[in-house]
């Protein structure tokens, strides 16, 4: 009977079309310690902004919960919870059944409430990874995993961590005279991951704070939605990264327009682009990556060499990968960025080749099957339109 009383309903958040349409509350304000030119904060303050005033804000360890709640003072106006490390998953799942069953009982009123919690890369990426599959899987409740991913343990100071990019001087990665290069893994595709594994997760997104309203309108946009989801956000670290402050937003736009961290949504199976993303897809060349690598001192020991290779790799994440090019095909001829980039559609013409996703051959969502290509994979939007 309770239960006929109880809704899930989640908030439905248009999108702000333009940022004169932003809302002017903030629900986080001053009061927080972090680096000047830290592009976490900025995830922090849009992600709430976007959100509204019924919201629950869970933050596991990381530089947004220390920085952001040192004693006794907080920048957050709504209510917020710190979390272990490795926790954003349980909390956010927890604190969602939680509500459901506080308003099916009658215990408190029953309305949308929003339910995110963040984590870092470390928190997330790394150790919390499969709390956040767990509840990526409860399609009954209502939650967003934010991961702020700032490649390093930025909070501990800059530990390497499953999301450092290759050849970084971290901590642990000091080059050397002996070896140069002691971080040699590429780093893990967590956005493309989770969307993979997890199909009762009907949203998962990439977002960059330097496109602040697109970044708002997926945070919108997920909440609307409802079920569990995912956004991954790419944020510039001036401390970790090591760089002036002052370059934070130019750095996201370099890891969108190099191509490095691909702008994305993938809602019901349906793969959207955006942005300079969008604009890579459609035919136009990606910036060379040293504009992106040079501007940083953890790159600053960086041969031509390694630029070379790190530019190959990105080249191979657009050749090979399923989501940075989006269609399915099979490998072809790495192609570098001087080389005049091949349309998503001349692409699509020769697809027939097995699903590649994070570089790795994997069944998607068995059954949803994509005209004239694999038998398994993402739909882009035009896709759609033409079945
Ligand atoms: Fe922000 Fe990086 Fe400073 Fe942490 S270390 S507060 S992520 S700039
Ligand atoms: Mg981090």
């Amino acid at each position: 009977m309770a239960e006929t009383t109880f809704s899930n309903a989640t908030h439905i958040l248009e999108p702000f079309r333009g940022i004169k349409k932003v809302t002017l509350e903030e629900y986080f304000t001053s009061g927080h310690r972090t680096c000047q030119g830290c592009e976490s904060a900025l995830v922090m303050k849009l992600m709430v902004k976007a959100a509204g005033p019924r919201t629950i804000v869970l933050g596991s360890t990381g530089c947004m919960y220390v920085a952001n709640t040192t004693y006794y003072t907080t920048p957050w106006v709504v209510p917020w919870m710190h979390t272990q490390l490795g926790s954003s998953g349980s909390a956010a799942l927890g604190t969602a059944a939680g509500l459901k069953a506080l308003m099916r009982k009658g215990k408190m009123k029953s309305e949308p409430i929003n339910v995110i919690a963040f984590c870092g890369d470390g928190g997330g990426a790394d150790m919390g990874v499969g709390a956040i599959s767990a509840t990526l899987t409860h399609k009954e409740y209502n939650s967003l995993i934010l991961l702020y991913d700032n490649e390093s343990y930025a909070n501990t100071d800059i530990q390497l961590s499953g999301m450092t990019p290759y050849g970084a001087n971290t901590t642990f990665s000091p080059p050397g005279r002996v070896k140069r290069l002691i971080h040699t893994r590429w780093k893990k595709n967590m956005a493309g991951m989770m969307a993979a594994g997890h199909p009762e997760c009907r949203y998962v997104a990439t977002v960059c704070a330097s496109y602040a309203v697109e970044m708002m309108n997926k945070v919108r946009r997920s909440l609307t939605i409802g079920g569990p989801t995912f956004i991954h956000s790419l944020d510039p670290c001036p401390k970790g990264w090591d760089y002036d402050p002052m370059l934070s937003h130019e750095l996201g736009e370099l890891a969108i327009e190099t191509g490095l961290f691909p702008l994305y949504e993938i809602e019901d199976g349906v793969l959207k682009f955006y942005g300079k993303t969008k604009a890579i897809v459609d035919g136009r060349a990606r910036k060379p990556v040293r504009e992106y690598l040079l501007k940083q001192g953890r790159f600053a020991h960086f041969t031509e060499e390694d630029l070379a290779h790190f530019q190959a790799k990105v080249d191979e994440m657009w050749d090979k990968w399923e989501i940075p090019g989006g269609a399915r095909r099979e490998v072809t001829a790495r192609r570098s960025v001087s080389a005049s980039p091949v349309s998503l559609g001349a692409r699509r013409k020769t697809a027939s080749g097995p699903v590649l996703l994070c570089g790795c051959r994997v069944a998607l969502h068995p059954g949803r099957t994509a005209r004239g290509g694999a038998a398994l994979g993402w739909l882009t939007t035009s896709e759609r339109r033409r079945r």
